[in-house]
């Protein structure tokens, strides 16, 4: 039997946050990533290489440890 950890339903846990991100300008490729990950001014997209623009998407909030 597989163990699954499930995760706790916590009423403080934010559903998502809208932020800038990078979203791939080819109709075809669904790849964004977000503006703070990525070290380029204007990054071409890693899948398929086609310029990425940037625009609003909400996303889940990062839950960094070390806070
Ligand atoms: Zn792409």
């Amino acid at each position: 039997m597989r163990y699954f950890p499930r995760p706790k339903k916590d009423p403080s846990l934010n559903p998502g946050v809208e932020t800038t991100v990078w979203a791939c300008t080819s109709r075809i490729c669904s790849c964004w990533m977000r503006v703070e990950m990525s070290f380029e001014h204007e990054p071409a997209c890693p899948l398929c290489g086609e310029w990425m623009t940037a625009t609003q998407k909400t996303v889940p909030k990062i839950i960094n440890p070390r806070f």
